[in-house]
């Protein structure tokens, strides 16, 4: 075979949580069996313990498990208050459950474009959408990239507005040395299995340092009864499963060496693709600390789509989160501006594999197969 360049590409998938899992076996293992053991399934001593430990973790008063990142934002708006046709000024771009959940209180949503650079909430924008109406801002840390909180809170401040950070993609992400989902008057968190901090199943967090609102969102969260069977409003059944908090409790403690990793695997990426024509690599902001949920790359001159499939045909995952924008899905786009930026990015962006230890090969090899 002398002479001939066998070139042994191998497949990379968008997201592998195979490494993670392996490397926690044994205390991911003895926890579970800890639940099973005790036979507490619900409201056990898991979840009380994992959220003490989150609430360290951030520095905030109150950390309350919930069963999803999404009713995290639904009970976390209504504990803030946020009534039936109240407004609510948000991003465009992000996971759709940010802008249902405004809806799902009755809440209206009111999108604002987003800064070319953070993919975030414009907070330019922001104030000439304000009206006697609005009653909070809801930004995205998108990604894992802190949304620009100053001007946020200083226009909340001004107008009285509450603030609610969908941190569901930033779990140990900062802003000016603070965590996120500390900054404003609520935090949701996502432990949906992909998230940078994610359970075996579905579950969420809410953190404030608001007595009232961490009072109510506790009572909503077990059918709006603080003790039980003396139910006194509408709530919701959305408790984090003891298992889940089980294991949660086992990741929490290597949370920030995982964004560490995913913050060296992203600047190896970086470098790798600096050269690239037609590509922009994130934007870090020196204010903040990325976590890089994900690693998204802007592909431009139209491209992007090609540029997928010729990965995909290299045996490389990726993904566009999202290929629309949240004004323009059915539900939202009768009423909905223009909003150029967020519609130009939808038709760009582009996640690359990524995960705390991806192989410096798998890196080198996406590379290549770019450089066409
Ligand atoms: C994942 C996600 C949510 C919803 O979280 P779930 O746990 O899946 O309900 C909300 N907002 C953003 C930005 C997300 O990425």
């Amino acid at each position: 075979m002398k002479g001939v360049k066998i070139c042994m590409l191998v497949k990379i998938p968008v997201l592998d949580l195979k490494p993670e899992i392996e490397f926690l076996w044994d205390d991911l293992m003895s926890a579970i069996q800890g639940v099973l053991k005790s036979g507490q399934f619900i409201m056990g001593p898991n979840v009380k313990a994992f959220e003490q430990e989150v609430a360290a973790y951030l520095g905030v008063k109150h950390a309350i498990g919930v069963n999803s990142g999404t009713d995290a934002l639904v009970i976390g708006l209504k504990a803030a208050g946020i009534c039936p046709g109240d407004e609510v000024i948000t991003t465009p771009f992000t996971f759709f459950a940010t802008a249902e959940a405004v809806s799902l209180v009755g809440a209206i949503p009111v999108f604002v474009d987003i800064d070319p650079k953070t993919f975030n909430i414009d907070p330019n924008l922001i104030k000439p959408a304000i009206t006697l109406r609005t009653k909070a801002i809801l930004p995205v840390h998108l990604y894992g990239q802190a949304a620009d909180m100053d001007p946020i809170m200083e226009l909340a401040a001004k107008h009285n507005l509450k603030v609610i950070e969908d941190t569901a993609q930033a779990f140990g992400g900062e802003y000016k040395g603070k965590k996120l989902g500390t900054i404003g008057d609520v935090g949701c968190f996502s432990f949906f299995p992909s998230k940078n901090l994610g359970a075996f199943g579905d579950g969420g967090l809410i953190a404030t340092d608001d007595d009232q609102i961490a009072e109510t969102a506790r009572m909503l969260r077990v059918h709006g009864s603080r003790k039980k069977y003396y139910n006194e409003a509408i709530g919701y059944n959305s408790r984090l499963d003891e298992i889940q908090a089980a294991i949660l409790r086992v990741k929490l403690p290597h949370i920030d060496n995982a964004n560490e990793g995913r913050r060296q695997a992203s600047h190896r990426y970086n470098e790798l693709l600096k050269d690239v024509l037609g590509i922009i690599t994130p934007y870090e902001d020196p204010n903040a600390k990325h976590v890089y949920h994900q690693y998204t790359i802007r592909v431009q001159n139209g491209c992007r789509d090609e540029l997928k499939d010729h990965l995909a045909h290299n045996g490389i995952g990726t993904m566009v989160y999202y290929p629309v924008p949240v004004h323009r899905l059915p539900m939202y786009k009768e009423q909905a501006p223009t909003l150029t930026v967020a519609e130009q990015l939808a038709d760009e962006v582009l996640s690359l594999p990524i995960w705390p230890g991806i192989s410096q090969e798998f890196q080198e090899q996406l590379a290549s197969s770019t450089i066409r």
